[in-house]
């Protein structure tokens, strides 16, 4: 069950993926959370690191798409001037909106990356599809208040991992 929330990776930045190495090992799309892994939960547009970093990826061949639990509004927001699909209102961990993902780029659990700030709803979403998932340091220390939720429930989680030696990263 722990299992289910264990990230394969943990990075500090998204900017630390590099979409080569994702191609090498062959990646074909790419989904991500929205806030708090591609920008802070308050604010609003995309910067132009991000541009490149999107660019990138499309430019190796890996499709991209943001997935995200937030309202169609924001979500559309980010998306469409940093360029990318999405899905909003996805309700991760539930299934439905990654398998969405997945039929509309066509590619299987296994070719696939998700990205994300919580063990409690792009983690185990993501494994639970079969993704390679990778979790980021959330940009902003504070949350929204269902976010907060989650982080209470994300420590206990992420203290156990720790005893079990599971994790190899500092925190
Ligand atoms: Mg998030």
């Amino acid at each position: 069950m722990l299992r289910k929330f264990l990230p394969d990776e943990h990075v500090e930045s998204i900017l630390d993926i590099k979409p080569d190495k994702l191609r090498q090992r062959g990646v074909k799309a790419l989904v991500t959370d929205l806030d708090n892994t591609l920008i802070a939960w308050n604010e609003k547009g995309t910067t132009p690191q991000l541009v490149h970093w999107f660019s990138s990826l499309k430019k190796v061949g890996i499709s991209v798409m943001i997935l995200s639990n937030n309202s169609e509004k924001r979500v559309k927001l980010f998306s469409d001037s940093a360029g990318v699909s999405y899905i909003y209102r996805a309700r991760k961990p539930l299934p439905f909106a990654f398998r969405r993902a997945m039929r509309i780029m066509k590619v299987t659990g296994d070719e696939m990356v998700v990205v994300g700030d919580q063990l409690m709803t792009d983690v185990l979403g993501g494994n639970q599809v079969g993704a390679h998932t990778i979790l980021v340091t959330p940009i902003a220390s504070t949350d929204g208040w269902a976010t907060k939720m989650n982080r209470h429930l994300e420590r206990f989680i992420l203290s156990l991992m720790r005893r079990k030696g599971w994790l190899k990263w500092e925190e």
